[in-house]
């Protein structure tokens, strides 16, 4: 077992190439809809309510594009399936048809820039493995497309400045798939605490783990440092660190972090397994964080107040999450309705960010300050100190 070393990139590392794969281990194509059993797809008005639609492009046809974006995207009001970004076009062509896109709306990442012209496209939902969040956004704007990036948003914050620049020359909007600002259970959870149901807040321990496995192709480049940036705290970590910020409401003062890992273990040669983190918030609010790749899947987040706390778990699943509050002695599970609806919810929030205006509650900034705080996490374990941070999770002195 050793402590966080420096990291680096091995010899296989492919992040500079966007390429084909074939469908992933865990989705049976057999599964597809068939077109006639999509609802009416195409870019215009929106059947009710909104004021309109926008047209996105999907890239990267990977096990959560095919398991999850597609089939939630179908129940956004107010976005549109318009293409495809694939390097396996047999495999992009029937997903294509599957959801009823016509073969000209199939994009390669060789014959990515021509989607420039095509004005079914509004904007991009980047889906491809970490390392290539950044490239591929820039790309993205330089084609005049509005963005809508997987976290993490990029492998280094340096990533992430680069990302916000090419945003801000094209005018376009950049949003973080932060899905669970858009779960009822953990909306629910940030009202409890600001409207002070838990009196003033205290702590707050969050756990997000899961069995890293190289047999499912999903896994193979998360073990790969160029195309995942790091193991298991920028893939589950972040959404714990991300729900300590938006519980308390603030940026942690103060990181203290420990790393451990199996070297010789495989799965690990390159990148870190397990992360405990200590964070410091205003107020003196206190939160622990742990991250794992070789314990079984979990991932929970309570917070502790003066006069009552709250237990979630799950806290940040596709669906399923629970919100169990105990208070003047009486336990109460909260039933905040179904959590899927964090699908539709955040495509209709991007898509009114770029017809409304509507300001992002997951901005390309939060994508920015989350990566400073994990590259804060990674330099902490190293150093073997806790560092201070400033409110954009840049460490402050030396
Ligand atoms: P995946 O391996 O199943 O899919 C990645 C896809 O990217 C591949 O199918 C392939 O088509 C494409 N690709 C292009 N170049 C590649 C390369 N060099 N190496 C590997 N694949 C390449 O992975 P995934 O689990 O779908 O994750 C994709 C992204 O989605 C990641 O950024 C991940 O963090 C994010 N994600 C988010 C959530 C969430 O709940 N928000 C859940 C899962 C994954």
């Amino acid at each position: 077992m050793t402590q966080e070393q420096e990291r680096k990139p091995g010899p296989g590392a492919l992040r500079d190439h966007a390429v084909g794969r074939p469908f992933p281990t865990s989705f049976d194509a057999s599964r597809l809809p068939s077109a006639r059993s999509v609802p009416a797809l195409g870019v215009g008005p929106a059947p009710e309510g909104g004021t309109g639609r926008i047209g996105i492009a999907l890239m990267g046809l990977g096990d959560f594009t095919l398991r999850t974006v597609l089939p939630e995207l179908m129940h956004s009001e107010r976005c549109a399936l318009a293409a495809l970004v694939s390097g396996n076009r047999e495999k992009a062509l029937q997903v294509a048809a599957a959801y009823g896109l016509p073969d000209n709306a199939v994009y390669d990442y060789d014959g990515f820039d021509a989607i420039a012209e095509d004005e079914r496209v509004d904007a991009v939902y980047n889906v491809l493995p970490n390392g290539l969040h950044a490239d591929w956004t820039v790309r993205a704007f330089a084609a005049g497309k509005h963005v809508l990036c997987e976290k993490p948003m990029a492998n280094t914050a340096e990533e992430c400045l680069r990302m916000i620049s090419a945003r801000d020359e094209a005018g376009k909007a950049l949003m973080i798939a932060y899905r669970a600002h858009f779960e009822p259970h953990n909306q629910r959870a940030i009202a409890l605490i600001r409207e002070g149901a838990l009196g003033e807040l205290r702590t707050i321990v969050s756990d997000h783990h899961r069995i890293l496995d190289l047999s499912d192709s999903r896994d193979v480049w998360r073990a790969d440092l160029g195309l995942a940036g790091g193991g298991a705290l920028p893939d589950l970590g972040i959404y714990g660190l991300n729900a300590a910020c938006y519980l308390t409401g603030h940026a942690p003062e103060e990181v203290f972090a420990r790393i451990s890992t199996h070297r010789e273990d495989p799965r690990f040669s390159e990148v870190e397994d397990q992360t405990a983190i200590q964070l410091r918030f205003p107020g003196g609010v206190l939160c622990t964080l742990t991250t794992s790749y070789s314990a079984a899947g979990v991932n929970t987040a309570a917070a502790f107040g003066t006069e009552g706390s709250f237990f979630m778990q799950p806290a940040t699943s596709y669906r399923g999450n629970t919100l169990t509050l105990r208070k003047g002695g009486k336990t109460e599970a909260i039933d905040a309705g179904d959590g899927a609806i964090q699908f539709p919810r955040q495509f209709d929030h991007f898509a009114a960010a770029i017809l409304d205006g509507t300001e992002l509650l997951t901005p390309a900034e939060m994508g920015l300050r989350d990566m400073r705080l994990i590259e804060a996490i990674y330099a902490s374990a190293r150093e073997g100190r806790p560092l201070s941070l400033n409110p954009d999770g840049t460490v402050r002195g030396p």
